[in-house]
């Protein structure tokens, strides 16, 4: 079947596709979609435009295919790579997690061509914008109903197991308050705990990650992926990195990318150096946004379920609170954290995307605090 809707699709723009005017996407607002696209069950951002799912073409060089821009010529050519590896979660977070400026597009005086067949296309943002559905002729895009969910498929392509996201996020509304929690040293078995609780409430969260924990708690960390949490890089061994050498300081940040990858499938996003030790040095090799807190529960000084949640509770919005899902109390703790800010009508997000609503460009080597 699946083979038959390519044969399907293939035909459509073989026979229609170099007929079609470029600008036909001119003048069209661009806004969130609740459909996700997945390539090779990687969740790529797309945006709806005039009832369709369009993606920037410069994404796709993170998915595993060439894109070439010629200036002569002004032509984006997208075709198939032979061997590369996918980092496709890592620019979906970073970039725009699940919400789009909303805009107006225009007609881009760059040609894109995908297996050197016209599609149609039109600039926005400095990008340029094509339909999803035009990626058929790279390898198999249907359509999954029940998770509403667009999905291509080309075979070839180096995949590393990665489960899909099947949620739905909602958009985040920028002019509702938003509060980040984060939880480090993990993961550890109390880290479904923390998960169900999330997920039974659509929230979201950042975990860093002790690298030396990623395999022996693997399920914990695939599932907070594939959630839609945001993992980021707590060092390999729990190093104070102000104390050690630049190339071990390099190292236990790359060791946990690696841990991390191995599991999920991304590398992580962001880093929190442990106990918060940041000099210069640490920001010179840190080749990631440093990310602090603004509200400190010590939950691994007070194992208190109800001290936890009241210092947690004392953020508002834009903070960053910190918690470990390290221990039973913190777990118990976010039973009541996770409800009561709801409640009160705060988001709970990610930092990517905390910074992105709010306006703050993260950086590499750049230490945030609050946001
Ligand atoms: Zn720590």
């Amino acid at each position: 079947m699946r083979k038959f809707g390519l044969f399907l699709i293939s035909v459509f723009f073989i026979l229609i596709v170099p007929y079609a005017v470029s600008a036909e996407f001119s003048n069209y607002q661009m806004s969130y979609s609740d459909i996700t696209a997945y390539i090779n069950h990687h969740p790529v951002p797309s945006f709806a435009c005039d009832g369709k799912s369009v993606i920037k073409a410069e994404d796709l060089e993170h998915f595993g295919f060439d894109v070439v821009f010629d200036s002569a010529s002004m032509t984006l050519d997208i075709t198939r790579n032979s061997e590369v590896f996918i980092d496709g979660m890592r620019f979906t977070k970073i970039g725009y997690p699940n919400g789009f400026p909303k805009g107006t597009g225009t007609a881009s005086g760059v040609k894109v061509r995908v297996n050197g067949y016209d599609v149609d296309s039109f600039a926005y943002d400095g990008c340029s914008m094509i339909a999803f559905e035009d990626l058929g002729m790279l390898g198999d895009v249907y359509w999954v109903p029940e998770f509403r969910a667009l999905k291509l498929w080309a075979d070839g392509i180096h995949i590393i197991d990665y489960a899909p996201l099947v949620l739905e996020k909602p958009p985040i509304d920028p002019d509702i308050p938003m509060i980040a929690l984060t939880f480090d040293d993990g993961p550890s078995y109390f880290t479904d705990d923390i998960l169900d609780v999330l997920e039974k409430y659509g929230a979201k969260a950042t975990f860093f990650i002790v690298g030396e924990r990623a395999e022996e708690y693997s399920s914990q960390l695939k599932r907070a992926c594939k959630l839609g949490m945001e993992i980021g890089n707590h060092t390999y061994s729990h190093v104070d990195l102000t104390g050690v050498s630049w190339n071990y300081g390099v190292s236990q940040i790359t060791g946990t990318d690696s841990a991390v990858l191995n599991v999920t499938g991304s590398k992580t996003t962001l880093l929190r150096p442990p106990g918060g030790f940041v000099n210069s040095t640490v920001c010179s090799f840190a080749g990631k946004p440093i990310v602090m807190w603004s509200v400190d529960t010590l939950d691994w000084k007070y194992r208190d379920a109800w001290h936890v949640a009241s210092s947690a509770l004392a953020a508002g919005d834009g903070d960053i609170v910190l918690m470990h899902d390290l221990y039973p109390s913190t777990a118990k703790a976010v039973k009541t954290i996770v409800p009561q800010f709801i409640e009160r009508g705060y988001q709970l997000v990610t930092i990517s995307e905390l910074a992105y609503f709010k306006g703050y460009k993260l950086s590499p080597g750049i230490v945030v605090g609050r946001i």
